[in-house]
């Protein structure tokens, strides 16, 4: 066990380890970690060795190596080179790190596998999330790997497949006819009459840990050297905050072989960009984002409590906040699909919108490695995409000529 205690992001109040934890003064925890013990037991080439997924950086997640992890074979997402893509963008160093191929089709998985191993391991029976889609998936699957108990609240317009994949888990699903901010009153409301535990985005210390590995797997799989640039399409801000976290931890640890570590670009749409627009006015806190309305669902967060986490990672790392246009999303998931063979999730398509902004004010150059998170997969949004394919009659003489126009 290399955790050491759990501290508060507001006011650094410390917390003892192996017991649960949600808030305090309703703002995050971190989980810290004894680095040095880590350092001597455990080196960089080592990893190369183990289980190909996120478990494979024991030392550096909040379950005891001792105990068994809840897994369906999470991690070690695939960093592949766009280069036709890249060369359109005039970005020859262009990756896309494909956190669809993650078990329930998004990086969602990431944090549910390290959450619901330490609900397990914690000895919680019941849990609920209110979700903007994908985590909801994600605990349904884990909690149903589990044997616990899984209550999942989402807005009525959530992609449908959400919907399936959390019934089809077994877990309570509702919807409710509001946004994931009403879904998360709900839940912390229901909390003593039901008795679950609430794994909402940063109110359990947790999924931040397991996100924090798509830092640890970009540091190995580019031979312990970080890209100059990640976008990450940001909503509750974990990915964002789990990687900077790895970052520093990677530095303590002296792993890197450089110092410089990458500029942070939050992505979000234009149809709810609050942490955009408390960057733009320089503010460490985001008020909540009225009428958000978009299509990728992920981003649809009008108020996050690790909203000074992302601002203040962003701030340190020399990135930005940016909005990417709504209306952009269909193309550039057709564009990026149909270049690269990548089906990107409409959260995604908005990084790219952004990737073009920065590109054309240069603020990213040729010269730089970028990497774009895709965080889901395109399958999951059939409501994203409407299509009219041209039919072909069995019964007449197909013109095969005017196929290929
Ligand atoms: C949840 C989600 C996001 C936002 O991620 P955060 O880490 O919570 O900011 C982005 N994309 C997809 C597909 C998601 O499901």
């Amino acid at each position: 066990m290399f955790v050491t205690h759990l501290e508060s992001a507001i006011d650094g109040t410390r917390f003892e380890a192996g017991r649960v934890w949600t808030t305090h003064e309703g703002r995050p925890l971190w989980v810290r970690y004894d680095l040095a013990d880590v350092k001597n037991a455990v080196k960089p080439a080592d990893f190369v060795m183990r289980v190909n997924s996120l478990w494979r950086y024991r030392e550096l997640l909040p379950l005891p190596v001792s105990a068994e992890p809840v897994t369906l074979g999470e991690g070690m997402s695939p960093l592949l080179p766009c280069p036709r893509l890249g060369k359109e963008l005039g970005l020859p160093r262009l990756y896309i790190k494909d956190e669809s191929q993650l078990p329930t089709g998004s990086f969602k998985s990431r944090g549910m596998a390290a959450a619901v191993s330490m609900a397990k391991h914690l000895g919680l029976k019941r849990l609920a999330v209110p979700t903007a889609g994908n985590a909801g998936g994600a605990l349904a699957a884990y909690g149903a790997r589990a044997g616990i108990e899984v209550f999942v609240f989402m807005p009525d317009d959530t992609p449908v497949i959400n919907q399936i994949e959390a019934f089809l888990c077994g877990a309570r699903v509702f919807l409710v006819n509001g946004l994931i901010n009403d879904c998360g009153k709900i839940v912390r409301e229901g909390t003593d009459k039901l008795g679950w535990f609430d794994m909402s985005t940063l109110k359990e210390p947790y999924r931040l840990e397991g996100k924090k590995t798509m830092g640890l797997e970009i540091a190995e799989q580019f031979g312990w050297k970080l890209p100059d640039v990640i976008l990450y399409p940001t909503g509750g801000g974990t990915g964002l905050i789990g990687m900077w976290k790895a970052f520093q931890e990677l530095t303590e640890l002296g792993w890197l072989q450089a110092a410089k570590l990458p500029r942070l670009v939050s992505c979000q749409s234009d149809g709810c960009a609050p942490i955009v627009r408390a960057f733009e006015q320089g503010e460490r806190f985001a008020p909540v984002f009225e009428n958000a309305k978009t299509v990728a669902s992920g981003l649809r967060v009008p108020m996050a409590v690790g909203d000074f986490m992302m601002l203040d990672a962003i701030k340190a790392s020399g990135g930005c906040a940016v909005a990417g246009q709504e209306e952009t999303i269909l193309p550039w998931m057709r564009r990026v699909a149909s270049l690269e063979g990548i089906a990107i999730c409409p959260e995604t398509a908005v990084c790219f919108d952004v990737l073009t902004k920065l590109r054309r004010d240069g603020r990213v150059t040729p010269d730089e490695e970028i990497v774009v998170f895709n965080t889901g997969a395109a399958q999951k949004y059939i409501e994203a995409v409407e299509l009219e394919l041209p039919r072909i009659d069995k019964d007449r003489p197909v013109d095969y000529e005017a196929l290929a126009r």
